[in-house]
C-alpha cells in the first residue's frame, strides 16, 4: 500500500460484536452519536472496502483492535487502535467470524435506573425492577447478588457498514510480519524497546 496513514485515532471507548446479518459485525463504540457519525464521515466513509484490514493482537489479558485501510482521501486518513481486556464476546467473534465481518460504528451509553427501560438488564444480570429498595438505594434485591447500583449499557449501531475480508488474529510475538499491527505497536510504543 502506498504510504502509511497520517495518524491514529483511539477516541472510541470499546467495541461491540454482533451476530446478526450475513456476516458478524465488529463495531468500535463512541461516547455519543455525534462522535460516531463524525468518525464515519471523517474517516471510514473514504476507506476503499477491499483494502480494509482488521487486526486483533493478543497480548496477555488484553488484545489490541487495529483497523486500517487505504483511503480515497489519503491526506486525512487515520487508523483506529485501542487496547481492550479479553472478553467472551471477543472469543465468540474470533470463533465465529470465518475471516470476514462488517465494520460499523456505534455508541455506548451507560444508563442508571432512572433512564432505563423495562427490558433493560443490569450488568449484574437482573432486571430494573429487581433493583431499588427505595430512595437513593438502587441495590439489587435478588438474594445473593452484591450489585449496589443498577447500570445498563445500551449499544446502538449506525446502519452504515463496510465489508471486511482481511481479518487476522495475531499473538503479540508474531506481529513483525504484519505491517499494520507492527506500525501500530511502534507508533504507540507498545513493545519493550531493544
Ligand atoms: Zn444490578
Ligand atoms: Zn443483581
Amino acid at each position: 500500500m502506498g504510504g502509511g496513514p497520517a495518524g491514529w485515532r483511539s477516541d472510541f471507548e470499546g467495541v461491540a460484536y454482533r451476530y446478526y446479518d450475513l456476516r458478524m459485525n465488529v463495531a468500535p463504540l463512541f461516547s455519543g452519536r455525534r462522535e460516531a457519525v463524525a468518525a464515519w464521515h471523517d474517516t471510514i466513509r473514504w476507506w476503499i472496502e477491499p483494502t480494509i484490514r482488521v487486526r486483533f493482537v493478543e497480548a496477555g489479558p488484553e488484545y489490541w483492535l487495529v483497523v486500517g485501510a487505504d483511503s480515497r482521501r489519503p491526506e486525512g486518513n487515520v487508523s483506529l487502535f485501542r487496547s481492550m481486556p479479553m472478553s467472551e464476546n471477543y472469543e465468540r467473534f474470533k470463533r465465529g467470524c470465518g475471516g470476514e465481518a462488517y465494520l460499523r460504528l456505534g455508541t455506548h451509553e451507560v444508563r442508571g435506573l432512572a433512564g432505563s427501560k423495562d427490558d433493560d438488564v443490569c450488568s449484574c444480570g437482573h432486571e430494573g425492577e429487581d433493583h431499588g429498595a427505595g430512595g437513593d438505594d438502587e441495590s439489587c434485591l435478588v438474594e445473593g447478588c452484591a450489585c449496589a447500583r443498577f447500570e445498563t449499557v445500551r449499544v446502538t449501531l449506525l446502519h452504515k457498514k463496510k465489508a471486511v475480508t482481511d481479518i487476522a488474529f495475531l499473538p503479540v510475538g508474531s506481529i513483525r510480519d504484519d505491517s499494520l499491527a507492527w506500525n501500530c505497536a511502534c507508533a504507540h510504543r507498545l513493545l519493550p524497546g531493544p
